[in-house]
């Protein structure tokens, strides 16, 4: 299957999902939003914008294949994991300043 028709696909995939959720791709994108839902609001934004596919950070394309495994996917897998590269003390509810 070509790319561009492959995304079509896909693309149409995030839309049902967001239905679901009854999230709107006009709504704001709020930031207390819960990672996955922003990241799937997001997709829903790109796909209605034609830029379904492209990585947000590098506009790079993102692999098919990550994008079949997960179609809410808004980076490539190296932006991805610059993204998630936080801190310990940021993720660690155990290392925290005494208080
Ligand atoms: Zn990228």
């Amino acid at each position: 299957m070509p790319r561009k028709q492959s995304l079509r696909k896909l693309g149409q995939a995030v839309l049902e999902k967001v239905a679901d959720l009854t999230i709107s791709s006009e709504d704001d994108i709020s930031p207390y939003m819960p990672d996955r839902l922003r990241e799937l609001a997001t997709a829903a934004q790109l796909v209605a914008e034609g830029r379904y596919g492209k990585c947000v950070e590098c506009n790079g394309n993102i692999p098919l294949a990550r994008l079949q495994a997960k179609p809410e996917a808004v980076r490539c897998v190296r932006c991805q994991e610059k993204h998630e590269h936080v801190p310990a003390y940021h993720i660690n509810p155990h290392v925290r300043s005494a208080s």
